[in-house]
């Protein structure tokens, strides 16, 4: 007798999420290994009168040294290999010839292509001495994300990682942008579901083995609400105040969160 196989197909679920198997998911860890060591290297490579432009060179030099692709170079027609927000800036600013001053805050948001598969992770760092205040926001949103990530498994619902987030952001005193949340991420950088940083425990889509999350908490110092500048890019806070921005792309495994982009 003939087993009949049928030719492997993506899981895809009523709700549009794309479950990833162990094996696709090994590609991903080597993604979120690429994007890590590229954050840990831009890191490591911030100083006062560097400009963002030369980040971004930095970056996609080692993304594409490590034979991978930068996610975000072309995306919907971004001109960068990675996203260099500053201070009022949320997400999405371009790199160019910004020079990065002592006291500043900058976010970093890498995304590499392996095998077809994207990783993504964002950190936000102080440039030189930067003020208490300043840094707990960036504290603020590092504690969001690991808060979110450590509600990231099978069984939970959105809503628990959501508030997760959300109630440690504003347990500080801050709050959580509302416009812009994180996402499913797979062979497309952006898939369902949406995950965002404001929810309510127990509600929303039950979390299942092989999906694949990036959560990024956008953490801001006054109001949550948000502006797109002239360019059709750059995320700024309503009311100019600071603004920080975590990201990793975390795995649901039998086994709990695994974060694919740890560094
Ligand atoms: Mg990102
Ligand atoms: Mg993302």
């Amino acid at each position: 007798m003939f087993q009949h196989v049928r030719a492997q197909q993506p899981l895809i679920q009523k709700t549009g999420v794309i479950i990833k198997s162990p094996g696709e998911i090994d590609v991903m860890r080597r993604a979120g290994q690429v994007v890590a060591r590229t954050v840990k290297a831009l890191m490591a490579a911030v100083r006062p009168g560097i400009s963002t432009g030369e980040l971004d060179a930095l970056a996609e030099d080692m993304i594409r040294s490590d034979g991978a692709i930068p996610s975000f170079k072309g995306y919907r027609g971004f001109p960068g290999s990675i996203c260099t927000s500053l201070n009022d800036q949320v997400v999405h600013g371009i790199p160019g010839k910004r020079i990065v001053q002592e006291g500043d805050i900058l976010s970093l948001d890498v995304g590499a292509i392996v095998e077809g598969y994207h990783g993504d992770s964002a950190v936000t760092v102080g440039v030189g001495a930067i003020t208490r205040e300043a840094q707990s926001l960036i504290d603020a949103a590092d504690g969001a994300l690991a808060a979110a990530a450590a509600r990231t498994h099978a069984g939970a619902r959105m809503g628990d990682l959501s508030w997760a987030a959300q109630e440690y952001a504003e347990g500080l005193g801050f709050s959580v942008v509302r416009q812009y949340v994180g996402h499913g991420i797979g062979r497309d950088l952006h898939e369902e579901p949406a995950v965002p940083n404001y929810g309510t425990p127990g509600r929303g889509m039950l979390l299942q083995t092989g999906m694949v999350l990036a959560i990024e908490p956008m953490v801001n110092a006054g109001t949550w609400r948000t502006r797109v500048l002239d360019d059709d890019w750059t995320v700024v806070t309503e009311d100019g105040g600071l603004s920080a921005h975590a990201e990793h792309t975390v795995a649901i495994t039998e086994n709990g969160p695994e974060i694919l982009t740890a560094r």
